[in-house]
């Protein structure tokens, strides 16, 4: 057992009210520079939707991520015999009109425009070339169309979907939209890592974010392919790539990250997970049915006395081990089994962890006023707006079954307080909701407290930094290119 630290993220979906604070916040503070105006290291999707770049997840498009190899993965459009194929020309790299190009008004006129009969106009002009340009698509292009033929209908997620469970959903009393707020997932096998011909990226020992370093960067390009999530982005200006930070310089020193301390739904959750690192290769190369698994299978017990003393012996500082112990995280994924990752097909093992959105099924009018009653509130699952085949692409490589059980304990944590607030459900049927969620009362109102009430020191636990770590847990990229778990091919020594 390699145990191992990773600060992680759960987004509750069902919070998110697609405002986009996080995504100004992060522009603002990481990204508001030349070359980089087109990149957002956060954004805010609609789902159903083809999101940004547009049609990022389909992978036969851009070819990102790994492949099943026998017992290990080998990138899908990168690596070492890949990579030099294509480093002259890449047919998988998104261009800059996948993503938009990024403009700004021409305000000046307004005030310089000469005196005439129409009232003076700020065109759109391009942030890049400087030219008029007519304005065809943005980071949220598609913000709340959750049923047009552009976006909703080229959503990859309805590849499981019929025709007409499709059309079902495009009818107009039917139509429902969530939102999708994604940052780097700082993956425990990332194809970005994987893929950079310089060994410019790495994954720092101590917290697990994954960095660009801009010395070593040669602008190949690799990781903006390799990265299925499309989160490596190529600055056109300085000639490198970069990402998503994980505010590591406020991590630093004790803050949250801008996207989580401006989140307006306070959707946000952040805390440690202690993993064994041992398993990467392992997890990143089962079977399809047994990937979400494998991957949830990776993360450890915080209060096992065998892990507690394999993360000792890693020279993983107790103040880590108390965080991860207290992890909000923690609690979602492995305590209470209600957040699941995205896209786990793509098996870079991504540690953002996601709480499906509930979207309830229609209200009624009965006699003239809305239907109210617990029945109809807490209708079963097959008369949900988001049918399960979507969230299962979405979160559980396709399992059904998987998203049907997370849909039932949050209902049953639904239910619970219902009959704690209202009272009007029947208590056998209270009783049977938490049974099958495989909750108690104690649980279900703990879940409910950290959903809605939790104060911003228990949604944000992470211990102080321990860079003294990072030498130890590092290791060279570049001698592992292609390979799975980069970051953590020795295991650490003390007393360097
Ligand atoms: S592969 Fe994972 S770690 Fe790398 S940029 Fe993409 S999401 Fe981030
Ligand atoms: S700030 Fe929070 S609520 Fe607003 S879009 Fe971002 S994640 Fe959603």
């Amino acid at each position: 057992m390699d145990v191992r630290s990773q600060i992680s993220m759960v987004f509750h979906l069902d919070k998110c009210i697609g405002c986009h604070t996080c995504s100004i916040a992060c522009k603002n503070i990481w990204t508001d520079r030349r070359g980089a105006e087109y990149m957002w290291w956060n954004n805010v999707e609609t789902k159903p939707g083809t999101g940004y770049p547009t049609k990022w997840e389909n992978q036969d498009i851009y070819k990102g991520g790994w492949e099943k190899n026998g017992d290990s993965v080998s990138l899908k459009g990168a690596g070492k015999l890949k990579g030099l194929k294509n480093i002259f020309h890449n047919p998988y790299m998104p261009v800059l009109e996948d993503y938009y190009v990024p403009w700004a008004y021409k305000y000046q006129d307004l005030f310089t425009a000469p005196e005439g009969d129409d009232q003076p106009t700020a065109r759109a002009v391009s942030l890049i070339t400087g030219e008029h340009i007519d304005i065809q698509s943005g980071p949220n292009w598609d913000d709340d169309l959750s049923g047009t033929p552009d976006y909703a209908r080229n959503d990859v997620n309805f590849k499981n979907l019929t025709q007409a469970e499709q059309e079902s959903m495009f009818q107009l009393e039917q139509m429902t939209l969530h939102y999708l707020p994604r940052i780097c997932n700082h993956c425990l096998n990332p194809a970005c890592v994987g893929s950079c011909p310089s060994g410019a990226l790495y994954k720092r020992g101590e917290d697990g974010v994954v960095l660009i370093n801009q010395d070593r960067c040669r602008a190949w390009r690799m990781c903006v392919t390799a990265c299925p999530y499309k989160k490596s982005y190529y600055n056109w200006n300085t000639g490198k790539s970069e990402k998503c930070i994980l505010c590591y310089p406020r991590l630093e020193s004790g803050q949250a990250p801008a996207c989580m301390h401006s989140c307006v739904g306070r959707i946000r959750y952040l805390g440690v997970m202690l993993y064994d690192a041992d398993k990467i290769q392992a997890v990143a190369a089962s079977n399809d049915d047994q990937l979400l698994e494998a991957q949830m299978n990776i993360y450890l017990d915080p209060f096992d006395p065998e892990v507690i003393k394999a993360a000792r012996e890693n020279g993983v500082h107790d103040s880590t081990i108390k965080a991860a112990q207290e992890s909000p995280v923690y609690k979602f994924v492995k305590e209470w089994k209600i957040a699941l990752p995205l896209h786990p097909e793509f098996r870079t093992i991504p540690n953002l962890f996601y709480v499906p959105p509930m979207l309830p099924a229609m209200a009624s009018v009965e006699n003239g006023t809305y239907e109210t009653t617990s029945e109809h509130m807490f209708a079963n699952l097959d008369q949900q707006r988001l049918p399960m085949k979507y969230l299962a692409s979405l979160f559980t490589n396709g399992d059904t079954n998987r998203i049907a059980q997370v849909m039932k304990r949050l209902l049953a944590v639904k239910i619970n307080r219902r009959d704690i607030t209202v009272g009007d459900y029947d208590k056998i049927e209270v009783k049977k909701a938490l049974e099958v969620a495989g909750y108690d009362v104690h649980t279900a109102n703990a879940i409910f407290r950290l959903t809605s009430l939790a104060t911003f020191e228990e949604r944000f636990v992470i211990p102080p930094a321990h860079r003294e770590e990072s030498i130890e847990m590092l290791e060279a990229t570049a001698d592992a290119k292609g390979e799975t778990g980069f970051g953590f091919k020795t295991r650490p020594e003390r007393g360097l």
